[in-house]
């Protein structure tokens, strides 16, 4: 990791981000939200359920871990006029934009700010800050890849885009 903070990047300067809550980035196209053990966790305490009601009702396996489900039009299924566990979201989300693939060059970096209202607002992270976002975006990832966190349930089949409107009002049940 040393090697990547010895590097010069187009966000030598720092990247000014400020989460506007829009939800553009929970919403659109379906996509894997990775979770990990401790994140099922502490969400199924917010959320006021067992650990294996929560995974059984709220994730779907990939490789060795989870990812949360989506409803049919590819909204997380915790989103629902903003999203409803926001102080207990997984890593992934904490971490957006910083990722590393949209941090790849200041073209994609662009790219993403034409979806995401927060880029280039409020606070201004060092790139310092940004590659540490950026390093905890890829252990979540890998985590959540390569744990076996799936040990202590049974194995469900994937249903895709299940709608679970009715079920999930406000991410309380
Ligand atoms: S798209 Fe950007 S501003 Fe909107 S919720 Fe996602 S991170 Fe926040």
């Amino acid at each position: 990791m040393k090697k990547l903070y010895n590097r010069s990047y187009f966000f030598d300067q720092g990247l000014r981000f400020e989460c506007k809550r829009c939800g553009v980035c929970c919403t659109g196209d379906p996509g894997i939200i990775y979770i990990d053990k401790n994140e099922v966790a502490r969400i199924a305490e917010y959320i006021s359920v067992r650990d294996s009601r929560f995974i059984e009702k709220y994730l779907y396996p990939v490789r060795a871990g989870y990812s949360i489900r989506e409803r049919a039009d590819g909204r997380c299924l915790f989103y629902q006029d903003g999203c409803s566990i926001y102080p207990v979201r997984p890593s992934q989300c904490k971490t957006f934009p910083f990722w590393f693939e949209n941090l790849r060059s200041s073209r994609i970096w662009r790219q993403v700010a034409r979806e995401c209202p927060g880029i280039g607002c409020g606070s201004l992270y060092s790139k310092e800050q940004i590659l540490e976002i950026v390093q905890l975006k890829m252990e979540a990832v890998d985590k959540s890849y390569f744990c076996k966190i799936r040990d202590d349930t049974k194995n469900q089949e994937y249903q895709p885009h299940q709608d679970y409107n009715t079920e999930v009002s406000n991410g309380r049940n």
